[in-house]
Order: structure tokens, then C-alpha cells, then sequence
């Protein structure tokens, strides 16, 4: 499908009470309450603190599609964009579409899986467990609660929402992946059956509706398998399951246009279910969708002497919550010396007029700055950024 004249419309269904990624559980109610007489509502259990997940309805269609998202707190793209398709179904300007999607599927979504991350904006739940490792164990509130709405829907097709690293490109090029997808594998052999086809062709015209907007900027998530997450048990319990990774654009630091995309994937696999298009689809269509690939680096520093060789160096960042979990703080580390030019980053200097103070090594905490005469142009201390000029 075409998804232009929707995502040309995008700011009229955009969910606008959400316009970062910090939100928290108590937005995601507040927003929810407004769809009150348009989705049916389900406190399906609570989180290790007590916060409510909400399951929601709509739909009657014989296809019932499961989507749920956050089960890593910091990870809130798919929320958003769960909360634009609320938007979305009952915006006037697309019923006919709304119409054909909610008589052709049942839609059932459980947005925020781990409000107790998104809380403090960490991947793990309040126990520090990863909800997506512990289908099999169970400990966790949260996974004992999606194992459970997944058994009694018995779903067809599952989305399962995520974001990967800022830092995966797409295989032989140097964009970055903006969004990613994979059909988990349920066995160590990474075998077909007719669901996890099935997941593979609606991927393939998720891929192929998205292609005008990201061209050359979509891949294809690793699939070995990993007995225990939900995904790849999902797909082994019948249900066809597909993961949607959103990725990174650059200078979209709080994923508002990712976000826009991962949208985009929805509607278009929600298209091809309802009008069974996916069917016909060739296989080829999703093993020729290029791989995943760690190509690019926070920063990139080109030209620059260290040891008495003009090369490049590649620094990254990890970020971890700040308080309140309403921002990240980033802490810089020399990934890499040598050639980079395969390489892309976020933000690319050119060093070949800049003088360093301080050194770099490799491994260790960035600790130097780049001066042109006595103004820094970028600086680190125990790698922590000090000042960065933006050209
Ligand atoms: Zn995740």
C-alpha cells in the first residue's frame, strides 16, 4: 500500500500529549481514558508496583491481532505509535480504512508492558528483571500477565514492539537502520512453518510500503533463536509473531520521526492482514530485506594526529537513566582508531584544522578536547561531554 497521503496527514492523528520518550504510565492512562467509548478496556493485572496494565479492544473482525510494546521500559516508540493508530482508526478523513481493518481483525493492544521501567526509564523492571528473558521462568509480574492475555486471545498475528540500538546501520551502506523487523525463529534450526511465513510476508509488505519514506534505512533484525523470549514462544505457540525494532534517524534524538515510522510498519501489516495481500506474497521479499549491522558510532572524529598518524576515531556513549527518568546521561568512551570510512555517526568532525589537548585511547574514557586556537570546538572530561559546537 501506499502510506503517503497517511503519513502526509500524520500531524492531524499524532498523538500530541506524548512528545518525547520519557513519558510515563500516568500519561499513557490519561490518554487512554479518551478512547474510552472507542476501545473496550481491561485491567489485565499490575506491575511489581502496582501500576495497572490496560489491555484494549476494538474491532470485530475474525483476525485477531495482538500488539503490545514497552516490555523494555526505555523503549517507547511502539507505544507511541499504538496510541497514533487510537488516533488514527477514528479519525474521520480515513473511516473507509478504519472500517476495513476493524470488520476484518479483532485489534487487542497492551501498550506499556513495564511501567515500572518506563517510571525510571530503564530497560528492566522494578525486580531488574528482563521481562523479554523470562517467558520461561516467569518470575516477573509483568511476564506471568502477557503470558497470560496472549493465552486467552489465542491471537493469529502478534506485533511485538521494540527499539534497538541508536548504533545498528543497515549491512553495506552507512545509513542507519530507522526500523527493523525480524519473524522470530521457535527453534534452534531457525525452521518455516505457515505462521512464521506468514509473520515473514507481512513484514515483507511492511518493508515494502515503507520503502518511498526509508529508502535503503530498513533491515533486518538478528533471528537466532532465543528460547526465552516471548517472541520466538509466541511463534512457536502458533501465533504468527512480528518483532518491529524502531532504530534511529539522524538528528531525531527523541524518535519522533522513527516513531512516525514504526506507525507507518503498523498500518501497513494491518493492511495486508485484513486484505489477506500478504498471501501472495514471495518469501525472497523478506530474506532479500538487508541485514542489520553495527555501522555507525555516536561521534566520528575524521583527520585527527594520534600517535603521529592522521586517522579517524569513533566514540560512543552509554546512557544510562539521569534521575527522575526523564533524561538520559551519556557517558563517552573511545570505541575505535584506524580506517572508519566504511563507518556513519551521528555527528561527524572533521579535525584537520583543529588542534588536540589531552589524548586518545582506545578503550578508555574520551578525555581531550579539539581546539580551534583557544575555543574548543569538543570537549570531554572522564568522559563526560564538556562542549560541543554545532556546525
Ligand atoms: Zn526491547
Amino acid at each position: 500500500m501506499d502510506l503517503s497521503p497517511i503519513l502526509n496527514s500524520y500531524n492531524t492523528f499524532i498523538e500530541t500529549q506524548l512528545k518525547d520518550r520519557f513519558f510515563k504510565h500516568r500519561d499513557l492512562v490519561s490518554i487512554i481514558s479518551k478512547h474510552a467509548s472507542t476501545a473496550a478496556q481491561e485491567v489485565v493485572g499490575h506491575s511489581v508496583e502496582g501500576r495497572e496494565l490496560i489491555l484494549l479492544r476494538l474491532g470485530n473482525g475474525p483476525m485477531k491481532v495482538f500488539l503490545w510494546s514497552q516490555m523494555h521500559g526505555d523503549e517507547t516508540t511502539g507505544t507511541m505509535a499504538i496510541m497514533d493508530l487510537l488516533n488514527f482508526l477514528k479519525h474521520p478523513a480515513f473511516a473507509s480504512f478504519a472500517t476495513e481493518i476493524l470488520s476484518s481483525c479483532t485489534l487487542y493492544l497492551l501498550p506499556m508492558v513495564n511501567p515500572d521501567g518506563a517510571e525510571r526509564f530503564t530497560r528492566r523492571n522494578a525486580q531488574q528483571l528482563d521481562i523479554n528473558r523470562d517467558y520461561l521462568s516467569a518470575k516477573s509480574t509483568e511476564a506471568q500477565i502477557l503470558k497470560a492475555v496472549h493465552a486467552n486471545i489465542q491471537p493469529d498475528f502478534g506485533f511485538n514492539l521494540h527499539d534497538q540500538s541508536d548504533l545498528w546501520g543497515v549491512q553495506h551502506t552507512t545509513n542507519p537502520a530507522a526500523v527493523s523487523f525480524l519473524a522470530p525463529a521457535f527453534d534452534e534450526g531457525c525452521s518455516l512453518n505457515d505462521n512464521r511465513r506468514h509473520a515473514m510476508q507481512v513484514i515483507a509488505c511492511m518493508k515494502a510500503s515503507l520503502d518511498a519514506q526509508l529508502p535503503g534505512k530498513m533491515g533486518l533484525f538478528d533471528d537466532t533463536y532465543e528460547p526465552r523470549a516471548f517472541g520466538d514462544n509466541f511463534q512457536a505457540s502458533g501465533t504468527a509473531t512480528i518483532l518491529i525494532e524502531g532504530g534511529t534517524m539522524i538528528g531525531d534524538v527523541e524518535a519522533q520521526q522513527v516513531r512516525k515510522m514504526v506507525f507507518g510498519a503498523i498500518l501497513a501489516g494491518l493492511k495486508a492482514i485484513s486484505s489477506a495481500e500478504y498471501e501472495a506474497v514471495p518469501l525472497d521479499n523478506y530474506f532479500n530485506i538487508p541485514k542489520n549491522s553495527k555501522t555507525l558510532f555516536h561521534l566520528i572524529i575524521h583527520d585527527i594526529e594520534v600517535n603521529g598518524l592522521k586517522t579517524s576515531v569513533g566514540i560512543n556513549y552509554k546512557p544510562s537513566p539521569g534521575v527522575g527518568g526523564t533524561q538520559v546521561d551519556r557517558f563517552y568512551t573511545i570505541e575505535d582508531i584506524g580506517d572508519l570510512h566504511t563507518m556513519s555517526a551521528h555527528e561527524v568532525f572533521e579535525a584537520s584544522t583543529l588542534q588536540l589537548e589531552g589524548s586518545i585511547v582506545y578503550d578508555e574514557p574520551a578525555n581531550f578536547s579539539l581546539m580551534r586556537g583557544k575555543e574548543p570546538v569538543l570537549s570531554f572530561k572522564n568522559g563526560i561531554l564538556q562542549s560541543k559546537v554545532i556546525f
